[in-house]
């Protein structure tokens, strides 16, 4: 038997320390952004009634017909790993009464998601996403915050060379209209299509625009566009978010044919597209969806969100060369002179760390020597050295490793010259 008989499952894979710390950083400035346009954390369960995703996602999606985690529980109920956040959140807002809050309700949410799809750069079975909603209001303000939410905190980032896609798939009205004339027009290349689009055509048409097949991408991008057939409203709603993004200084591309693979969505849908990235390309976006909430048996509500993959990000930050601090080290290393006093050794390392001081201290009875090269490795600022004469005097003797300086500071007085040490040394290496 091989010594590694078991590995993560396929399209999943382990976090390991240097990547989960960049995560925490990420997560760290996006909810730094949300608090400033105040939006409240929402955490849902990992897995719902399939149901609810069917209904929500829509039967003919790409994600419910091909791509989800659903099993049976021990009582034989259809369950399934979320794939995407926004259904999970309304079925939440139905559940807990949340339409007698102040509209509009703000949220966000950081986890991961499932889908089975064939893993490749950029795309695993189980992703995380950063994601937010707000739901409740029909403003075209509304859009462009969650819009410039977005894209101010990939600005944060560092981000520079992404574009955003902007569209409007009106709403069940106009798109009645452009359906039929979309219908007329495929009608004729029947034949031409893809078996999916074939399909699709008596299904759900606008499930088209989902299609990765050329020719079919071909046939499509030639025939009528939506934003033509747009309903007073809704083109008023489409015109007033440009102006609003345009005002506040937001680039932005329209493109007729963004659909972004849901049925919940109507009016705004957008996306954000990185240069880096392949056939994945799209870092996250997100849209407007007025219908979903009666969908799923609520009163008519409109709402409007995005969600950011956090893979894709990071895959992208890389490319661009984002610096993302790293992870915070031990400042201080507790240098065992004699055996003897283990345990005064590990006193001083607790009373550090009480005092905030972050301490590290050998656990495996290293000799003096291999203690040094373990805080050289660890990069610690001082090192403090528990040896019988210093124990005698009543001192400590610190060495600051970058001088290679030592002196010895009285005991009482030890965490309050370290803090003093420290607070220098960190005022005058900022960069690090
Ligand atoms: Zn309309
Ligand atoms: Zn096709």
């Amino acid at each position: 038997m091989g010594r590694n008989k078991f590995k993560a499952p396929k399209g999943t894979r382990d976090i390991l320390p240097e990547e989960a710390k960049k995560r925490e950083y990420i997560e760290e400035i996006a909810k730094e952004i949300f608090q400033l346009y105040n939006y409240q954390p929402i955490i849902t369960p990992l897995f719902e009634k399939t149901e609810l995703f069917i209904r929500g996602i829509g039967e003919s999606t790409d994600i419910v017909q091909k791509e989800m985690y659903t099993f049976q529980d021990k009582k034989g109920r259809s369950l399934t790993l979320r794939p995407e956040g926004t259904a999970s959140i309304v079925r939440a807002f139905l559940e807990h009464n949340f339409n007698q809050k102040p509209f509009p309700l703000k949220l966000f949410y950081i986890g991961p998601m499932y889908r089975f799809e064939r893993p490749q750069a950029g795309r695993s079975r189980e992703f995380w996403q950063i994601g937010a909603e707000a739901i409740g209001s029909i403003e075209p303000a509304i859009d462009a915050e969650i819009i410039c939410l977005m894209i101010e905190y990939l600005t944060r980032l560092g981000l520079k060379d992404f574009t955003l896609l902007l569209n409007s798939m009106g709403c069940p009205k106009c798109r009645l209209s452009f359906i039929k004339v979309l219908e007329k027009y495929l009608h004729p290349f029947k034949g031409e299509l893809c078996p999916d689009c074939v399909r699709r055509l008596s299904t759900n048409l606008l499930r088209i625009y989902d299609c990765k097949n050329k020719n079919c991408l071909k046939i499509l991008r030639q025939g009528p566009i939506i934003s033509h057939f747009l309903c007073e409203e809704c083109l008023s709603h489409f015109k007033e978010l440009q102006a609003l993004l345009t005002q506040e200084g937001i680039h932005f591309q329209i493109e007729p044919f963004l659909a972004r693979g849901l049925d919940y969505y109507t009016k705004t849908t957008f996306e954000v597209r990185s240069p880096y990235l392949g056939a994945q390309n799209a870092i996250g976006g997100g849209g407007r969806y007025d219908g979903l909430i009666e969908e799923l048996g609520g009163d008519s509500t409109p709402g409007i969100g995005f969600a950011i993959g956090v893979e894709r990000l990071l895959l992208h930050a890389e490319v661009e060369k984002i610096k993302i601090p790293q992870a915070a080290k031990p400042k201080v290393f507790i240098g065992l002179v004699e055996r003897d006093l283990k345990r005064e050794a590990f006193k001083i390392l607790q009373d550090l760390r009480d005092a905030s001081i972050s301490a590290e201290m050998d656990f495996l009875g290293r000799s003096l020597k291999s203690q040094i090269r373990l805080a050289d490795k660890l990069g610690v600022s001082f090192v403090l050295f528990i040896g019988p004469d210093e124990m005698e005097k009543g001192v400590v003797k610190v060495r600051d490793m970058e001088s290679g300086l030592e002196e010895e500071i009285k005991k009482d007085n030890l965490i309050f010259s370290l803090k003093k040490k420290l607070s220098v040394k960190d005022g005058g290496n900022n960069e690090s």
